[in-house]
């Protein structure tokens, strides 16, 4: 018996599970590690921010993927690697043993911790969703002195999410007096866009009585003058991807050739935000759900069933920004549009992605684990 190991529920690891119901491959054991059951989707953070969605309606259930695909189903965290040896190492103590592994992880964030102030990463989500549950638990009782919100981080995420903050408190609280500014490092908005989708960005900003403060690095002085400070700056490696032996990039991320495998060890493959392709491609999820069906295919290869196939980016992707007013920005290529109508599209693209991976609960499958396990 041959075992498969998944880590992390990232979008193509979700196609992976899709596409194993459908055809699994027999004599191969298949296990999924996940910090929760409940995968959310971050194209539609910034809509369940805003109290458009609920959390759950923005998730794919990954244990419910896993059970239906007969895959056993771990709630955890990977803490090291040992490629060497074929040994995942979780948080908590248990150790996995596979004979092809894949990561989908994600990346991560380093905001500050300060005393007194509401931190919203934006890395992970699981972490945002209790951040921003607790701040609103809070707020709902408050007594109405004004508060301070400021966003780091001038690209899409900073952008939509302030916005979409805003927006929810501003429902919440609606007499509450709310002041909020922006810092981002570079010295344009959405500096990976068109000049024209970050005029736009700005005008949504302003609207909704954002300062800007571009060209400028975030400082002490800005966390101790905030109540809140929702942080969308500078995507990391995790950690452990340095530690692991197998080949980074100078920042860390897991190096891969064209069939998605690390390049230092071929058994490994890693896809969406914690690889580094050939030519490192933006951290954007679009990317991550093109290499899905590809790492279906050639996890399957490396199992020993058909060829691998090679990836190649799109290279034209298109980018959608939720503005919190029932609008959006549309981005594909120099052209830029936006709307109402722009909006209602994103609602229908993001829903349908999300379909694809809707089940109904069926009884868990998978059976015992306990073979090349420990803890
Ligand atoms: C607010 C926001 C909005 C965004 N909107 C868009 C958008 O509209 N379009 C777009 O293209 N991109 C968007 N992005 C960027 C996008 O989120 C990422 O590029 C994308 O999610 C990367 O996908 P992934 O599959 O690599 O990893 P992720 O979607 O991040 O999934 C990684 C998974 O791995 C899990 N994990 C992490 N560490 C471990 C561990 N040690 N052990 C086990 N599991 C682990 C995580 O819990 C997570 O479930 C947005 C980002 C943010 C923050």
């Amino acid at each position: 018996m041959k075992r498969l190991l998944l880590v992390g529920a990232g979008h193509a690891h979700a196609q992976v599970l899709k596409d194993w119901i459908a055809a699994p491959v027999p004599g191969v054991d298949l296990i999924v590690v996940s910090p929760s059951a409940l995968a959310p989707y971050s194209g539609m953070v910034p809509g369940w921010l805003a109290g458009s969605y609920r959390y759950e309606d923005i998730c794919i259930d990954i244990e419910v993927l896993a059970a239906a695909a007969g895959a056993h189903f771990i709630e955890g965290v990977l803490a090291s690697l040992d490629p060497e040896q074929h040994r995942a190492h979780l948080v908590g103590g248990m150790v996995l043993e596979y004979d092809v592994l894949s990561l989908n992880v994600g990346s991560t964030l380093n905001p500050p911790t300060v005393e007194g102030t509401h931190v919203l990463p934006l890395r992970p989500l699981g972490g945002l969703r209790l951040a921003w549950e607790a701040l609103l638990a809070e707020m709902a009782p408050a007594p109405q002195r004004p508060l301070a919100i400021t966003a780091v981080g001038g690209g899409a995420a900073g952008v939509e999410s302030l916005l979409a903050v805003l927006k929810r408190l501003r429902v919440q609280q609606p007499n509450r007096e709310l002041s909020a500014t922006l810092v981002g490092r570079s010295a344009t908005l959405l500096p990976s866009l068109p000049r024209a989708a970050a005029k736009s960005a700005q005008a949504a900003l302003a609207r909704a009585g954002v300062e800007l403060r571009l060209g400028s690095d975030f400082a002490a002085g800005d966390a101790s003058a905030s109540d809140v400070l929702l942080w969308a700056a500078g995507a990391e490696a995790h950690a452990w991807q340095r530690a692991s032996g197998l080949a980074v990039g100078t920042s860390g991320y897991i190096r891969i050739d064209p069939h998605l495998r690390s390049l230092s060890h071929p058994h490994v493959h890693a896809v969406g935000d914690c690889a580094e392709w050939a030519e490192p491609l933006p951290k954007a999820g679009v990317y991550a759900v093109r290499m899905g069906p590809v790492l279906s295919r050639n996890l399957r290869a490396a199992l020993g069933v058909g060829l691998p196939q090679a990836y190649l980016p799109q290279r034209r992707v298109l980018a959608l920004l939720a503005t919190a007013d029932d609008s959006a920005i549309a981005c594909w290529g120099p052209a830029t549009l936006r709307g109402r109508w722009v909006w209602r599209l994103k609602d229908r693209i993001d829903r349908n992605f999300l379909q694809r991976f809707a089940l109904s609960p069926a009884p868990r499958g998978g059976g015992e684990l306990t073979r090349r396990t420990s803890a």
